[in-house]
């Protein structure tokens, strides 16, 4: 549904905004509308601009520029995310021969009029040579479905009325700005542009009206497609088949190969790797089924600004083999087809130094994968989802447009020469976090360790999936770390690690999430107080499980996936001082803890054909803190001290006295030391890390 006009929240913006400028709330308002409507913009696409008089230093009136900064998003723009310029000098640029680009920028940043605002959107110069008071431009996914059907110009013109002039595509810069002014001079009475293979531009004295318009055309354009695809007689394809259990096994199996393919090596020797999400709405699934899925992923972009962050093209895959080695065999071919197409395209342009492209930059984004729907990767979460919200609008777009007619691409050069523009790659963020790209499964996650483990792989960049038997202690560890890290790369899961099947699902439900598992960290356990004549069979065997199976269960559901992505990993096993230095009384926990320890070994050697490595950490006497308390020493501390002749109230005193280093170790400690591991900047496999502020008892040998 289109978002109306609001002139309440005008109003309530002006109240705030006093002392700018009475363009600035409706400019705003106006904004947040278009950049909240998925169907006009994705993701800081589109961008809107204000003409205003303000006075300078000395008092002297000044024409402005209020125009969206370049790639800010506009759904939740304020007057900051605005780049304020002075707008006379930018105007005579009209009247000049193309300067080099370096000039054009210079000229951009020295007129700024706020020193402190963003850089301007590539579209400024647009904006600044319209006269009209407001300019909003958006790239919605309706009209693009028209300015890519055969006659696009009198197909438009049909549908949107005489009003909205069309212009060819040009790149956004000098020649853009200067066609859209000529051709308002030129039909003084339009009220609204079409920029082929681009999208609309509406303009106006007053912003509701250019915003109305905006709106009112986006509807011309949807309604002539709905009745078209009513007259075309397509049916959703029925996704009967497959139970929805085995699709997500086989979603899952999908996501981890793609994931492992499109890993690079990284300068350093280590891995760049991607996150993989998927989008399986049933608009994408019937498309990924179409006759024309392979013409959909080979014909571009909707418009030449989605291509930095899709690729101008996607991997069509219409099988999944059951076999892991043949599905591995069918992506590892389709991707090296892509990449060899893709460097040829990248390469077809003219050299210039300024047009460089990054080396490796020809792995794919999105693979359209025959009823399963839609998977993108990234170089951080944010980058995936950004491609795969593009990628659905567009394979949504073109089937739309396939189903009306055709979908007539963008000429490649058009393309490429905005994909490899350094002012568009400027928009991207390069992850510079020493885990970034990484993502973690940690067991145990509602308890002390885990929650300090998990803190300390989000400080470092990985994305984490936390899991834990108990979901209330999940629920509140994860919200912890959300309000301090943000929500979107901390996931939970709530499984029993004594439970196979429930491990493997939490594989699953990780991969569909994330794309797979870099770091395992089977953290998970329980303790018990008994000396052994007390120890009744079935205590041990509880603890048994869950330290001991518990560990099992977690190490072996990981191989499958590591095998899949190819790309190695880590597991760290969080171990015990009490391996090394066992206890009086402590035998349940201290015997579990040592098969787990061994078994990790076991794990050591049996991975290092994968390039897995298997380390373990021997932490002692972590306790919580005020948010998270540690449940194993609530329910044994007092225990093991009356076992001892002490007073359980000197707890954490005793076990920080008889280290040599008298120090307190904490679950942020632990957290580091496994950081360490997933870092992977030492070839070490097989080893114990104690994090017990020293204790020559329980030194490794
Ligand atoms: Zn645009």
């Amino acid at each position: 549904m289109p978002l109306r006009w609001e002139d309440a929240a005008v109003r309530a913006l002006a109240a705030k905004l006093s002392g700018y400028p009475e363009e600035l709330p409706p400019l705003i308002h106006a904004s947040r509308r278009i950049g909240s409507d998925p169907g006009l913009v994705l993701h800081g696409g589109g961008n809107t601009s204000a003409k205003v008089v303000e006075t300078d230093i000395f008092g002297d009136a000044e024409r402005r520029l209020y125009v969206k900064g370049s790639g800010v998003d506009m759904a939740s723009i304020g007057v900051e995310g605005f780049s304020v310029l002075r707008l006379d000098p930018i105007r005579r640029l009209r009247d000049i021969a193309d300067p080099p680009e370096a000039d054009l920028q210079n000229h951009l940043a020295v007129h700024r009029a706020a020193a402190g605002s963003p850089d301007p959107s590539m579209e400024t110069l647009l904006h600044a040579f319209l006269p009209h008071r407001f300019v909003f431009h958006c790239h919605a996914d309706a009209l693009l479905v028209l300015t890519h059907q055969s006659n696009p110009r009198a197909l438009i013109r049909s549908v949107l009325g005489e009003k909205a002039a069309v212009i060819p595509y040009a790149r956004p810069g000098l020649s853009l700005a200067r066609a859209a002014v000529e051709a308002y001079e030129k039909s003084p009475h339009i009220d609204a542009m079409v920029v082929l293979h681009h999208g609309l531009f509406t303009f106006a004295e007053d912003a509701k009206e250019a915003y109305n318009r905006m709106q009112a055309l986006v509807k011309k354009a949807a309604s002539y497609i709905r009745k078209g695809l009513k007259a075309s007689g397509r049916v959703a394809v029925s996704l009967k088949g497959a139970s929805p259990a085995s699709r997500a096994r086989d979603a899952a199996r999908v996501s981890q190969v793609i994931r492992g393919t499109v890993a690079r090596k990284d300068r350093n020797g280590g891995i760049q790797r991607r996150l993989v999400v998927l989008r399986e709405s049933p608009e994408l699934i019937r498309a990924s089924l179409c006759p024309e899925a392979g013409k959909i992923c080979r014909s571009g972009v909707l418009t030449p600004d989605h291509a930095i962050r899709t690729r101008n093209r996607m991997v069509h895959l219409d099988t999944v083999p059951k076999a892991d080695t043949a599905l591995k065999d069918a992506v590892e071919r389709a991707v090296s087809r892509f990449e060899k197409d893709y460097a040829g395209y990248l390469t077809g342009q003219k050299r210039s130094p300024e047009r460089d492209v990054r080396p490796g930059e020809t792995w794919p984004c999105l693979f359209l994968v025959a009823g399963f729907g839609l998977f993108a990767a990234g170089e951080t979460l944010q980058a995936a989802h950004t491609a795969a919200d593009i990628g659905a609008h567009t394979v949504s777009a073109k089937w739309k447009a396939f189903s009306l007619g055709t979908y007539r691409p963008i000429p490649e050069a058009h393309v490429r020469d905005m994909e490899v523009w350094p002012l568009q790659r400027k928009k991207l963020k390069r992850p510079e976090a020493p885990l970034s790209g990484q993502v973690a499964l940690v067991t145990g996650g509602g308890g002390a360790i885990g929650h300090g483990i998990a803190r300390c792989l989000l400080a470092a960049g990985a994305t984490v999936m936390l899991t834990d038997v108990d979901a209330r202690r999940l629920e509140k560890s994860v919200d912890l770390l959300s309000r301090r890290f943000g929500g979107d790369r901390i996931a939970s899961t709530a499984f029993d690690v004594t439970d196979a099947k429930a491990v493997e699902k939490g594989f699953e439900t990780t991969s569909l999430r994330f794309g797979g598992v870099d770091l395992v960290v089977p953290n998970a356990g329980i303790a018990h107080v008994a000396k052994i004549e007390d120890l009744d069979p079935e205590t041990l065997d509880r603890v048994t499980a869950v330290n001991f199976k518990g560990t099992f269960t977690t190490l072996k559901a990981a191989v499958p996936v590591f095998k899949r992505q190819g790309t190695g990993g880590n597991i760290v096993v969080i171990s015990s001082k009490n391996v090394f230095d066992p206890g009086a009384a402590f035998s349940a926990y201290s015997a579990s803890k040592a098969a787990a320890h061994q078994m990790a070994k076991i794990a050591a050697i049996e991975l290092a054909p994968l390039g897995v490595r298997v380390n373990m950490i021997n932490p002692d006497a972590v306790f919580g803190d005020e948010n998270v308390c540690s449940g194993l020493w609530e329910c044994i501390g007092p225990e093991r001290m009356r076992c001892r002749g002490l007073s359980p109230e000197g707890l954490q005193d005793y076990y920080c006295q008889r280290s040599l280093l008298k120090a307190r170790v904490t679950a942020e400690h632990v957290g580091h030391a496994v950081v360490f591991f997933a870092a992977g900047k030492t070839p070490t496999t097989g080893a114990s890390l104690p994090v017990d502020a020293g204790i020559p008892a329980a030194f490794p040998r």
